[in-house]
Parts: C-alpha cells; sequence; structure tokens
C-alpha cells in the first residue's frame, strides 16, 4: 500500500513484485508498484499540506515528533522484525537499526533551537539585520534497502520538523517499514498529507525527480544511481543531497591491539552480511600484520553463526535476494580468477530448515591488490578483501587513492599515527580504533567523492540547512531614515 493524503491506498498501478523473506526464499507477498499519478496524488496532498504545518510553531511541531518519538520506542520490537522478515539481517541488528533511526527523531524534536537564526543589531545606526531558515515545501526521500528504518530517519524528521511536507520512496525489496512509521506518524498526531509514501521502482522515482512541485530530494542508495540522481535533479533545479556507495577500509597498524582489531574486522566484514554502507570490506594489513592476523580472521570467519536472523543466537542472516547472491558469489569467482588467495571461501553454504534461503558464508582473500576488481568494486556482502601494505604511508595513499571515500578506521594505540590518519585521510567518516564510525544524531552523515553527491551531509546541523532556506532580513523604522534618495551603493553609517 502506498500512504498518501494520510490513508493507506491501493493507487493506480496494476505491476506487482515479490516481496521476499531472505531467510526462507519465499515471497509470501507482492508489492503493488507506483506509477506517475500516484506521484501526483502525493505531491498534491503534500502540497496542499504545506502552508498549513508550516505555519504549525516549530515548538508544535516538536510536540508532535516527541509523541512519535514515545510511539517508535514503544513499538520498535515489532518495526525490527519488521525489518528482519523483508531484508534478513540478525534481529539484534535490526534492534540496533531502529535506535539509530529514534536517535535522529529525538534530534529533530530540538527543532525550535536548531531553526532560531542569527540577528545582528545595528548593523548600520537604527537597522538590524536577522537571518531565518524557511521550509522549503515539498521534499522527497528515495532509500536503499539496506536500512529500510534508519535511512528514511535521516530524511524525514528532519524535513518535518522543520515544517516541510515530506514524500517516501522506500526500497521495493523490504517496502513496510516505511508504511508502519507512516502509521505511527498518524497516531502521533502528524496532519494528513505531511508525510507520505509512495512504493515503487524507477517509475515513481523518475516522477519524483521530474515534478516541479517537488523542492528538494534526498537520496541513499548505489554510486550510480546517486550519479543520475544528482544529476537529474539538479537538471530540473532541485536541492539534491545523493549518497553513494563504498569501499570502506580498516588500517590495522603493527602496534594495534590485534584483538580487538580482529573483533572489528569480523563485525564490521560480516555484521549485517556485510550489507552495509559502512561495513568494512577491505583490510588494509600494516607490516607483518598480515601475517599473525589472517589466519585468525580465517578461523572466526569459519565460525560464523549463519541462520535466519530471528535466531537468538544468530551473528549472520541471509541477504536481500537471490540476485544479490548470485551478485556476492560471482564476485568471489572474479577474484579468484585475478589470482587473490581465497583464504575462506563462503560460497554454496546452505542451512539446515532453510534451505531455500539466499545464504552465503563470510569469505576472506589475502593478497588482495589495488588492480583488481574485488577491490575496485563495491560487492555489499560478506565478502573481506586483505591487502598488504609497508607502511603507514602505503595505507594512507592506498585509501585516499580509491574513488570511494564513504566510511573508514584505524586501528592503533599511537596518538601521532591516530591524529596524522584523521588529519591524512581523504574520507567522510573516520573511526579511530572504531570500526563502523557512523556519526552520532547530531554530528551528520556523510561520505567524500563518489561516495556523496551534493554538499550537504544527511541529519545534524547539516540536515537542518538541507531542508531550509536561508532568509536575511534587514530593517529599520521611518525615524531612522533620512530624507533623499541614496545612489551610492549602501553602507554602514
Ligand atoms: P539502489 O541504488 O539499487 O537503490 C536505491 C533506491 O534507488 C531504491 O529506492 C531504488 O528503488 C531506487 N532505484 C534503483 N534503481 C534505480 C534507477 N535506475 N532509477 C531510479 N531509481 C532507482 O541501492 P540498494 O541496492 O537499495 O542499496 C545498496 C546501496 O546503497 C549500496 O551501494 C550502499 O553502499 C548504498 N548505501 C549508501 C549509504 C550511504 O550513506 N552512503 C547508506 C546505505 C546504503
Amino acid at each position: 500500500m502506498h500512504f498518501i493524503g494520510g490513508a493507506e491506498v491501493r493507487g493506480s498501478g496494476s505491476r506487482t513484485q515479490p516481496v521476499f523473506n531472505p531467510a526462507t526464499g519465499q515471497s509470501p507477498r507482492r508489492l503493488l508498484l507506483g506509477e506517475i499519478a500516484d506521484v501526483e496524488a502525493a505531491v498534491a496532498a503534500a502540497k496542499a499540506a504545506f502552508p498549513k504545518w508550516a505555519n504549525v510553531p516549530p515548538i508544535r511541531r516538536a510536540r508532535v515528533m516527541f509523541a512519535f518519538l514515545e510511539l517508535m520506542n514503544r513499538h520498535k520490537d515489532e518495526l525490527a522484525a519488521i525489518i528482519t522478515a523483508e531484508h534478513g539481517k540478525v534481529f539484534s541488528d535490526a534492534q540496533g537499526e531502529v535506535a539509530r533511526g529514534i536517535d535522529v527523531i529525538e534530534f529533530a524534536c530540538g527543532i525550535p533551537q536548531l531553526l532560531k537564526g542569527d540577528y545582528t543589531e545595528q548593523v548600520s545606526t537604527g537597522m538590524d539585520n536577522w537571518t531565518v531558515r524557511q521550509p522549503l515545501g515539498v521534499v522527497a526521500g528515495i532509500t536503499p534497502f539496506n536500512f529500510p528504518c534508519m535511512v528514511p530517519c535521516w530524511m524525514y524528521p528532519v524535513a518535518i520538523a522543520a515544517g516541510n511536507t515530506f514524500i517516501l520512496k522506500p526500497s521495493e525489496r523490504d517496502p513496510s517499514a516505511g508504511i508502519f512509521m507512516a502509521r505511527l506518524l498518524r497516531e502521533a498526531g502528524l496532519p494528513d498529507g505531511v508525510f507520505n509514501v509512495v512504493q515503487g521502482d524507477k517509475t515513481v522515482v523518475d516522477a519524483l525527480l521530474q515534478h516541479p512541485d517537488v523542492q528538494a530530494v534526498s537520496f541513499v542508495g548505489s554510486t550510480p544511481i546517486a550519479n543520475y540522481i544528482y544529476e537529474t535533479g539538479a537538471r530540473n533545479g532541485k536541492r539534491v543531497q545523493a549518497l553513494g556507495g563504498a569501499k570502506n577500509h580498516m588500517v590495522v597498524m603493527p602496534d594495534a591491539d590485534l584483538d580487538q582489531a580482529i573483533d572489528g574486522l569480523i563485525g564490521a566484514g560480516y555484521g549485517s552480511a556485510g550489507e552495509r554502507c559502512m561495513a568494512i570490506s577491505v583490510a588494509v594489513l600494516v607490516g607483518d600484520v598480515a601475517d599473525q592476523i589472517v589466519p585468525r580472521l580465517a578461523e572466526r570467519a569459519r565460525q560464523l553463526v549463519i541462520k535466519d536472523g530471528m535466531e537468538p543466537d544468530a551473528e549472520m542472516g541471509p541477504v536481500v535476494t537471490g540476485q544479490a547472491l548470485e551478485r556476492i558469489e560471482g564476485y568471489i569467482g572474479i577474484g579468484v580468477e585475478e589470482g587473490a588467495q581465497l583464504v575462506v571461501d563462503g560460497r554454496g553454504l546452505k542451512v539446515a530448515g532453510r534451505e531455500g534461503g539466499f545464504f552465503t558464508g563470510g569469505t576472506l582473500f589475502d593478497h588482495v591488490t589495488p588492480e583488481m576488481r574485488i577491490y575496485k568494486e563495491e560487492i555489499f556482502g560478506p565478502v573481506l578483501a586483505c591487502v598488504r601494505v609497508r607502511d603507514f604511508a602505503e595505507a594512507v595513499e592506498l585509501v585516499n587513492r580509491h574513488e570511494f571515500g564513504n566510511g573508514v578506521a584505524c586501528y592503533t594505540r599511537d596518538g601521532n599515527v591516530a591524529r596524522e590518519f584523521g588529519r591524512q585521510i581523504q574520507v567522510g567518516m573516520v573511526g579511530i580504533n572504531v570500526p563502523i564510525p557512523v556519526p552520532m544524531a547530531w554530528h551528520g552523515f556523510g561520505g567524500w567523492k563518489r561516495s556523496l553527491f551534493g554538499d550537504m551531509h544527511a541529519y545534524g546541523e547539516e540536515g537542518v540547512r538541507f531542508y531550509t532556506k536561508q532568509k536575511s532580513i534587514l530593517q529599520r523604522w521611518p525615524e531612522s531614515i533620512g530624507k533623499g534618495a541614496e545612489f551610492a551603493m549602501p553602507f554602514s553609517k
């Protein structure tokens, strides 16, 4: 179902697509894909709701967000179970995703403070200047399959708290979390039309990109599509932030606590089956680190507990679809052909009782080199590639040469190495002994290079700036206005 103007509607389309439970491989439900008419209906509802919502005092918009926050906390496990059933990630990981989404809702509750603006008294005699931030109007969010709750939460809480009205286009692979949150927003007292969901594929995305009443588009997904969204949105005069793919490196220095580095690599490489934009997919092993840790990584990769994500002891679930499984296992074949050393081969894994599920095991490659496709391209699966380098300088150069710059980590006990790493590395989000450095809700999320198209990061203060436009007002009153027209460029007097 779509969610338009406060109601769940079937829409005008007849094309459908299966929604799988990746753990069983079955598709208990089909998604009705939206058409252009559904986008038009959603934009019309959002446009109609905008003037009144933008006029609601920020503190009262914040109260709706507080009510929504309470409902999200009350229903968080239900939402996590929905995510596991459609995405496949293990339940505790889905709970973590919901918790990180809730963080942004909490941030958005502070919108009165965030929208306060600046004021300068007496910029000229008898004249004051101030700056306000006003909402844009109808804005849209297009989101990927891998975080069906958290990534939409990077966008809409901030957008609607700032006074915009919003249209979410969730991933067609796990569409239910968006509708679940829409119902809670309605229950929280959000006026009809302020938050809408249109399900679908490229047809819906293109209709949003071309619609003259959509003022801004936030996108998170793969790099080729992010690039397309940025170019098309900009051509159509929209403000666009488009977050793309990644190939995140973890540099392990010889002085690091190697037990901690191994834990970091296993969790960040194989957690969520490697389907995180902040997953670590490349281990950059400096000096003699590789000889010490590759055998231990291999042992841990073989021991991963891989099951239906609803099993309490599962560490890793299936990947999202049969196609994703084929693509990931295809890359493992490519790595072998390219001459990398396949230390652990996760291909062909069958899970007892879940034989139809889209499972693959944890895969580990050693002696991967920068020319290989398995190094350059985003595999987006549980495949960890080890690259051996001589020293710190070579590690930094390697990371900086990569086309992506989303996240990166460095494990070390040397404060100066850590400091230089933070300064020199050409990546948007850096972890020092932190494997997945996803910034907190008030810091903002975004990569560099081909991991982000546009200038502004998601959520945090940059998120508020993205969803508002600045207006400067200069004001004086008759007592301070002199006589006569002025022909010189006005300056402070
Ligand atoms: P995707 O690019 O296939 O899809 C993302 C969205 O774009 C979906 O809503 C989809 O319906 C839509 N879409 C797909 N093809 C389209 C087309 N041709 N035209 C218009 N719209 C289209 O990405 P995905 O597979 O859902 O998600 C995984 C990708 O997302 C990975 O590359 C991952 O790194 C990236 N990602 C990045 C971040 C980040 O913050 N940088 C966060 C999460 C995921």
